[in-house]
């Protein structure tokens, strides 16, 4: 093999290049020789076949570059190019967090003011509505109005105001326990006795549509949480277990046992059922299956979303299963606390 001689200093590393047969023919490679050493040498190199005119190989030409200066030159662009990027992204990051936070954070204040709107709202109300029923009620017991006619309107008036103030206790029930400013009192009662007592105030309202309403319980359990809060989670689903059973039907209310610190029970009936594309919604505020047939019988759609507020209170969970036509059972689990 002839050759001109390279340069000193990339000599070697050329004929190494060259003996290990890497060099591509009508084609460019770039080669790193001795990678570990201070100051590598950086060929460029390319290889053709050397031809007499008849078309006869005769051997091979090289040709190769010196290009470690250049290649210095790209290694550090890329170094300063990558840590710009990543100095840019840092800042990307970081605006963008302090951008989002404020975001967030007058986010955050318009739902408060939002729920404290509801609260104020609600709590003002309650009285301008007792003053009517109050008013509403004395217009009823007056003798002077003799008239059939608006003996029936201010009856009609009061059932209106009752609705009312029955929504606007809901609403600011819901919007205090939002605010976490419903107060809980806490203390330790027989679940068993609260239930025959939830039994017998509702066993009025059952037998107007001749439903059973049972109990099914295992002596004195004593557990301690806010009594009234427990009472009133029954209450909302017995009722709600009443109002969507049809007549002859039967509920029944189910201490369902202990494990560590939770306590079980369940509202099982009877009645009409609720879709399964319902279940989904069934606690959410204002949700309603059947709007005129809940309003007809005094519902707003807020007893489920308070149903579940006073369960959360108590660290617990409200699931439900049902079937259209067969019946609806509400299993709860609250936590002693
Ligand atoms: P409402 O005041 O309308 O009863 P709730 O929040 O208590 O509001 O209940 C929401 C809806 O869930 C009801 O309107 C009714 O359609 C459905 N629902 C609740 N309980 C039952 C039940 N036991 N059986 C069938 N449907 C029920």
């Amino acid at each position: 093999q002839n050759y001109y001689r390279a340069p000193e200093r990339i000599e070697d590393d050329v004929l190494e290049v060259i003996r290990q047969g890497e060099v591509p023919v009508d084609d460019v490679a770039v080669f790193v020789q001795r990678e570990d050493a201070e100051k590598p040498n950086v060929l460029m190199m390319t290889s053709c076949d050397v031809r007499l005119t008849t078309g006869e190989k005769i051997g091979m030409g090289y040709l190769g570059k010196d290009v470690s200066a250049l290649y210095k030159g790209i290694k550090k662009a890329t170094y300063f190019y990558g840590g710009l990027s990543f100095v840019a992204l840092l800042a990307a990051i970081m605006l963008g967090h302090v951008v989002s936070g404020r975001v967030v954070d007058n986010m955050q204040k318009a739902y408060y003011k939002q729920r404290q709107f509801a609260a104020d709202a609600s709590h003002e109300l309650r009285t301008p509505l007792s003053v009517i029923m109050a008013s509403a009620d004395l217009l009823g017991n007056d003798p002077s109005i003799e008239s059939p006619f608006l003996k029936q309107v201010i009856e009609d008036l009061k059932d209106e105001v009752k609705k009312m103030s029955n929504l606007v206790g809901s609403l600011l029930q819901i919007a205090r326990s939002d605010n976490n400013a419903e107060p809980m009192h806490v203390h330790e009662f027989d679940l068993t006795v609260a239930m025959e007592q939830l039994v017998r105030k509702m066993q009025p309202l059952a037998e107007k549509k001749r439903i059973t309403l049972d109990i099914n319980t295992d002596g004195q359990v004593m557990y301690s949480g806010d009594e009234q809060k427990i009472q009133q989670l029954m209450l909302i689903l017995v009722d709600n277990a009443i109002k969507y059973t049809p007549e002859d039907g039967r509920v029944v209310l189910s201490y369902d046992g202990k494990k560590g610190s939770s306590v079980y029970f369940s509202v099982q009936d009877n009645g009409i059922g609720i879709a399964k594309e319902d279940l989904v919604k069934l606690f959410d505020r204002f949700f309603r299956v059947d709007k005129a047939r809940s309003r007809s019988m005094g519902g707003n759609g807020l007893g489920l979303a308070i149903a579940k507020t006073i369960v959360e209170a108590h660290h617990g969970r409200i699931d439900v299963e049902s079937e259209l036509g067969k019946g609806t059972t509400f299993k709860v689990m609250v936590k002693n606390m």
